[in-house]
């Protein structure tokens, strides 16, 4: 069944004014990203024309074969937001299609990124992880706080802030508590090297009330705009 934008974007954004007003902000203060993975362009057209204006895809060969379509079929090129796991040697071409890379997992990669910059600065996110799943990708907290002089010290780059994203299964208690650890971390670090660190991207269909309620200052919604997924 082909989704109703309209409403469910009407939805999503009095959900982002009531949690907003929660946390003591204006919903002017919460970026939305529209996470497009799996959508197909006419959906970014669509979306783009319903005033989304930031886009979220999380595989650099997707965006390829999407983003020069949609820029084309648009007067205004939108923000797009990389927000999945980065292989080094696909720099290159996140750099041509991203305006920030969320998804900044390690050092090595923010290395990376920093020698193919090609005179631009690039904003980033460090990505933190929480959980206890060995297999995700993210900085541990320890170590991010360990590495951050280096990774401050890196040209081209312009760390803005932090990504993260909850656990699998974490009830919502559970969920708001790393949510709330990801925004302390952020405070410390902002605290120690007087950065910016503004950024808190966190928060997606499931959970991105309380990701504002806890300080997300980006929020990265696919299914409560777009619908369900199709399985890949
Ligand atoms: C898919 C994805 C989202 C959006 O998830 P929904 O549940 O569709 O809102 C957000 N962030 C990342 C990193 C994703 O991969």
């Amino acid at each position: 069944m082909r989704p109703d934008l309209a409403q469910n974007l009407e939805r999503v954004r009095a959900t982002i004014a009531d949690a907003a007003a929660r946390s003591g902000r204006g919903a002017e203060q919460i970026a939305l990203v529209a996470v497009s993975k799996t959508q197909p362009p006419e959906m970014v057209v669509e979306a783009a024309a319903l005033g989304v204006d930031a886009f979220g895809e999380n595989r650099v060969q997707e965006a390829q074969a999407k983003i020069p379509g949609v820029r084309q079929l648009l007067a205004r090129d939108p923000t797009w937001h990389l927000i999945g796991t980065l292989q080094r040697n696909k720099v290159p071409a996140a750099l041509e299609l991203f305006a920030i890379l969320e998804s900044v997992d390690s050092l090595r990669l923010a290395e990376a990124i920093s020698r193919r910059a090609g005179g631009r600065t690039v904003a980033v996110l460090l990505e933190v992880y929480l959980g206890d799943d060995p297999r995700r990708p993210g900085f541990r907290p320890a170590e991010l706080v360990q590495q951050a002089p280096e990774l401050l010290e890196i040209p081209h780059l312009d760390v803005r802030g932090l990504m993260t994203i909850a656990p699998l299964n974490a009830s919502a208690e559970e969920t708001r508590g790393v949510f709330r650890q990801v925004r302390e971390l952020r405070d410390a670090l902002r605290d120690d090297f007087g950065q910016s660190w503004g950024e808190l991207s966190m928060g997606m269909s499931e959970d991105y009330p309380i990701a504002i309620e806890e300080g997300a200052t980006i929020i990265r919604v696919g299914r409560a705009i777009f619908g369900e997924r199709a399985l890949p």
